[in-house]
């Protein structure tokens, strides 16, 4: 298959590559290096099944010749990322799944929208299972986002209805492992680089708030049999172990081997405005339908992505 990535030189966008060029395909990551950016491609130039477009997907697309999947992934995911940017989330989640679902359409090809457990925004109903229709907060901070995402679905299913693209919706839900970006802000890469340098863990208000991290193979996996399957409603795809954050600084002081202390802190920018209390997947869709499930415990997840971190940390 010849496959498109937005966002491919992006965290999840490039661990994608590498799995369908590993697979056999012919793979062109695109991106337009605002938070993606070539390290995380950088083993693959010269590779002959990849290619690199830098584009905005904002604007118009063009890629030449045919297509037969197309994975939307260009997004800007990180809290910290859309109060900075809230209006290029907005047009990435509204315009560029625009001109992604007018590129599947023309070109006949496989959609797939990488959508969000944001979507449920600070959740009613829990664990959350895609029935659910969510607790969004439209003019919050946080909306700019959330709203983009629900867009970006509702889009997406309108492509699907009225014009017949093919497409499929993935739910992902706090994923981390190497290749995140060291200053995205998110909770795995702070924790895990304070912990390195020895410095306290920042856990915002109180830490009570939960999350259930997934690592970026078993999301990989989960969305290549996505791809493969006839499902075209959203499917959560995440791990369902769920931790408080006090809970996770504990483990990821453990997997670095730190003497790392926590400090409670109340930010001063609106970060954790709306943030949701509790986050979980019902990953009962995927495991009926795609036989899928996730593989890798979180010890397990954060020695790899530590070992990710402290790598970088050594070369700097
Ligand atoms: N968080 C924290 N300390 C940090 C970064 C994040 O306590 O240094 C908290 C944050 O308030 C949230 C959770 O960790 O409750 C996960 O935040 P993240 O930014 O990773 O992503 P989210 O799941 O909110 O999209």
């Amino acid at each position: 298959m010849r496959i498109l990535i937005t966002g491919g030189a992006g965290f999840i966008g490039s661990h994608l590559c590498d799995r369908y060029l590993a697979d056999g395909h012919d793979v062109i990551a695109m991106d337009n290096l605002k938070t993606g950016s070539t390290d995380n491609i950088a083993h693959l130039a010269g590779h002959p099944r990849f290619n690199f477009i830098h584009h905005d997907v904002t604007h118009y697309i063009y890629v030449a010749g045919e297509l037969d999947q197309v994975l939307h992934l260009a997004s800007l995911p990180s809290p910290v990322d859309y109060l900075n940017y809230p209006i290029q989330t907005l047009k990435v989640g509204a315009l560029g799944t625009h001109n992604t679902l007018g590129l599947a359409l023309a070109k006949q090809a496989r959609y797939l929208l990488a959508s969000t457990s944001e979507v449920y925004g600070d959740p009613l109903v829990h664990p959350q299972n895609e029935s659910y229709w969510g607790n969004v907060n439209p003019v919050g901070p946080r909306g700019v986002y959330d709203e983009s995402k629900r867009f970006a679905e509702a889009l997406t299913m309108a492509y699907h209805r009225y014009h017949a693209v093919d497409t499929r919706i993935v739910r992902i839900f706090n994923t981390y492992g190497p290749r995140m970006r060291a200053d995205d802000g998110r909770v795995v890469p702070n924790f895990i680089n304070q912990a390195l340098r020895g410095d306290p863990l920042t856990v915002y208000d109180h830490g009570k708030r939960t999350r259930a991290f997934c690592y970026v193979d078993d999301l990989v996996e989960g969305i290549v049999r996505l791809m493969e399957s006839d499902l075209e409603g959203p499917v959560n795809i995440g791990n369902p172990t769920e931790v408080t954050i006090v809970e996770f600084a504990k483990l990821v002081i453990e997997a670095v081997g730190s003497q790392s202390e926590l400090t409670f802190v109340i930010p001063e920018d609106e970060r954790t405005r709306d943030d949701p209390k509790q986050r979980c997947p019902d990953i009962g869709r995927a495991r009926e339908h795609l036989g899928w499930e996730p593989n890798v415990a979180l010890p397990e997840g954060l020695l790899r992505t530590t070992a990710y971190f402290r790598d970088r940390l050594d070369r700097a």
